[in-house]
């Protein structure tokens, strides 16, 4: 397999500091990407990775995506530094807002509007402002760029809880599927990957724990695929595949990540 699917290519990565967003920022560096810009809120954890990945093919910079000025000052701060923007990995989410302190746990019953929205801000809000920016750069210097957003397997189904979060994922699905008619025309391709629980990031500690043990239990049961667990790197791996050119044709796409989960 060519280790050079990204080669001269110019990347951000939304929630670049953590977890999927992380693992893609290797996968993407490896890969030959000229550079790969992780924003993000967490700087001392993003200020990391970037150091860990290289100054000459990863930087850091500060950008809360529900911020719209922050997100447009990303894209521009990048294309002028870099020329352009290839691809734009829109991944930041989170699940039960802590920004928020509820301690409900979105049961539709028991629906905590503060946490909703804020929910809302971060994975559609979000999500929508990086496909804006990102797409506006890419159609004003004429790049047939790749625009990959991180929807959820909880974007096809419902859930017993957290029913802000499954709906914030349909939403992405939703996203992909109308930006992807609208940026066609422009050779611009947006689609989503979607990962079953990925065992041992921070967002899904409370679902399956901190070891893979713990994580594996927690799991079979609910995947067709037996003696697996989902890991960033997979979920990474699908994320290069839709990022680079072996996908030239892949748009409006959700590809799920999931060992089976969804398997009717
Ligand atoms: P994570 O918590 O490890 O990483 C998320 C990153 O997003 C963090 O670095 C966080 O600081 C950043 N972030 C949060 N709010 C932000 C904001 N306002 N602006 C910029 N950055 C912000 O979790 P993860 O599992 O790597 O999550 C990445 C994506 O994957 C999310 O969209 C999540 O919904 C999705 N996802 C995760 C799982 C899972 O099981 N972990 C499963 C399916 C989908």
């Amino acid at each position: 397999m060519s280790n050079s699917k990204l080669e001269g290519k110019v990347a951000i990565i939304t929630g670049g500091a953590s977890g999927i967003g992380k693992a893609t920022a290797y996968v993407f560096a490896d890969h030959g990407a000229r550079m790969v810009v992780i924003a993000d809120i967490q700087d001392e954890l993003g200020e990391q990775v970037a150091a860990a990945i290289g100054s000459e093919k990863c930087r850091y910079i500060h950008c809360d995506v529900t911020d719209e000025e922050q997100v447009k000052a990303t894209v521009e701060w990048t294309v002028q530094n870099y020329g352009q923007l290839d691809v734009m990995f829109s991944n930041a989410g989170i699940i039960r807002s802590k920004e928020r302190n509820s301690n409900s746990d979105q049961n539709v019953l028991d629906l905590d509007f503060a946490a909703f929205d804020h929910l809302f801000a971060v994975n559609v809000r979000g999500m929508a402002t990086c496909v804006k920016h990102a797409g506006r750069a890419m159609v004003e210097k004429r790049v047939r760029g790749s625009i990959v957003c991180t929807a959820s397997v909880a974007g096809s189904c419902g859930g017993d809880t957290d029913t802000d979060y499954f709906m914030s994922k349909h939403a992405v699905v939703g996203l992909v599927r109308s930006a992807s008619h609208q940026l066609g025309a422009h050779g611009i391709r947006v689609n989503s990957v979607s990962p079953f629980v990925v065992a041992m990031t921070s967002l899904a500690h409370h679902l399956t724990g901190t070891e893979a043990e713990e994580a594996r239990k927690a799991y079979d049961p609910k995947t067709k695929l037996k003696g697996v667990v989902v890991k960033a790197k997979h979920v990474a791996d699908a994320v290069l595949f839709l990022a680079s050119q072996d996908s030239e044709v892949v748009t409006g796409h959700d590809m799920v990540v999931d060992g089976g989960f969804l398997l009717k």
